[in-house]
């Protein structure tokens, strides 16, 4: 039989919770569609009435995981609670929880193995413009599933959920707890996560589903926007103007044209400092967006750059966030600005916009090791590749817990009009979660059960 020679390298046990798997495809597959189905876009994006339904997403999975024996609490959570932690990584003041709540669905052990924590975000960003199927119908075509949410991140949720759903319908109790946690608030911040580590949350090992292609994915990237404000004086474009110190124009276009310059050169330092061995991108600061200029007839007054830059996670300073790359950009603008006269006098200001954190677990940790035997197992490609954006590993890593972001589907196609996620990919992560439960947490067959 074809089967049992791809299926080799697998134990007993795992070969029959495969074929719980297979066997229940399509019910994996539409519990995507029914997560997707209840659009939970962020309210910090100002979604339309309706679409905003994050409790609804975690009802549905609580459901799920009732189903299986576990234990499952809701809490929404609050800002003033966690005002201790101003200065440190997803926290926000103003975000509000009333109808967000944050779930943590805990499978008890029966004791004599490790706990393992799967955790993902239960928020989507909004659909916006330019779909060509419905952003929250989950519709199915050629073998993918597609709607907002599809690989950002509820195919990594269903996936995680229908991985434990396959162990315990086959027959086995864990040996060590597995903690579901789902949180709100990630796409706006990551005050969800924040919220659920200071809950007391904690496990052996943690695994959160944002989608990396399959990789193993033991670190992701710091990221800061900044907006760079240049001065400048307007004055009548077509006409001489003369000295600035004499009262003539100053163009920000063409001070903003200098910044441009002079980060292409620092670009270029980076290039060879910011790497990492396990990122494809070096750190970059590059430009988003430039706003300047009121009329055609008119130098600009002012001119604004708004760049994004990462850092890597061993640059982070003592709080976990990125101050002191903010402060290499900031010494640079100053050096930059030193070469003007009018900027020596009028020089140009940084806000901060965002600055959204990191972590890395190293590659060496056991966890990692045996994520990379797992993909063996099933005869993935073993690829350890960082999420080169921001993803919640940060606080996960900050409080010792060994993590990896390890997902279905190309993390490119998040955000994007028509995400979607190949159906196999979302069987195929499901089956892997599964094997790394037993591996990890390790399971034990229930008193009734037959020997295999
Ligand atoms: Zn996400």
């Amino acid at each position: 039989m074809k089967e049992s020679k791809d299926l080799n390298n697998f134990n007993a046990h795992d070969i029959k919770i495969s074929k719980w798997i297979e066997d229940h495809r399509e019910e994996v597959i539409s519990f995507l569609q029914e997560l997707i189905q209840l659009p939970s876009v962020n309210p910090w994006f100002n979604p339309k009435e309706g679409e905003s339904r994050e409790a609804d997403v975690q009802e549905l999975i609580k459901k799920r995981m009732e189903g299986m024996g576990a234990e499952v609490r809701q809490w929404e959570p609050s800002a003033a609670a966690l005002a201790k932690y101003a200065g440190r990584p997803g926290y926000y003041a103003d975000h509000k929880f009333e109808g967000r709540p944050n779930q943590a669905a805990v499978l008890k052990g029966i004791g004599g193995g490790k706990s393992l924590l799967l955790t993902g975000h239960v928020d989507v960003v909004p659909a916006a413009s330019g779909w060509t199927k419905d952003p929250f119908k989950g519709e199915r075509l050629d073998g993918s599933v597609y709607g907002r949410g599809a690989v950002d991140m509820k195919g990594g949720i269903a996936a995680m959920v229908m991985a434990l759903e396959a162990v315990v319908k086959s027959g086995y109790r864990l040996k060590g707890d597995v903690i579901v946690g789902t949180v709100v608030d990630e796409e706006a911040g990551g005050m969800g996560t924040l919220d659920f580590v200071d809950k007391g949350y904690r496990a052996d090992a943690c695994i959160l589903t944002e989608s990396t292609d399959m990789k193993i994915a033991p670190l992701c990237r710091g990221i800061l926007w900044g907006k760079l404000i240049i001065p400048g004086r307007s004055g009548h474009i077509e006409l001489p103007q003369g000295d600035w110190r004499d009262g003539g124009a100053v163009d920000a276009i063409g001070l903003a044209r200098v910044f441009m310059y002079h980060f292409d050169r620092l670009n270029a330092d980076w290039r060879v400092r910011k790497v990492h061995p396990y990122l494809p991108l070096p750190c970059q600061v590059y430009v988003a967006q430039i706003n300047a200029g009121e009329y055609p007839t008119a130098f600009a007054n002012r001119a604004e750059i708004v760049f994004n830059a990462q850092y890597l996670p061993r640059e982070k300073d003592e709080n976990g966030l990125g101050s002191r790359v903010k402060s290499e950009i900031e010494t640079f603008v100053m050096s930059v600005a030193q070469s003007e006269e009018w900027l020596r006098e009028n020089p140009p200001k940084i806000e901060w916009l965002i600055d959204a954190d990191c972590g890395e677990t190293p590659v060496s940790d056991p966890f990692v090791q045996i994520n990379l035997e797992n993909l063996q197992k099933h005869k993935i490609n073993e690829i350890i590749e960082g999420v080169c954006a921001h993803t919640d590993l940060g606080w996960f890593q900050e409080i010792g817990i060994p993590t990896v972001v390890l997902g279905p589907g190309n993390p490119r196609v998040a955000h994007q009009n028509d995400e979607f996620v190949i159906e196999e990919d979302l069987i195929k992560l499901t089956k892997l979660l599964s094997t790394l439960i037993t591996g990890w947490v390790q399971i034990s067959k229930l008193p009734m059960e037959r020997d295999l």
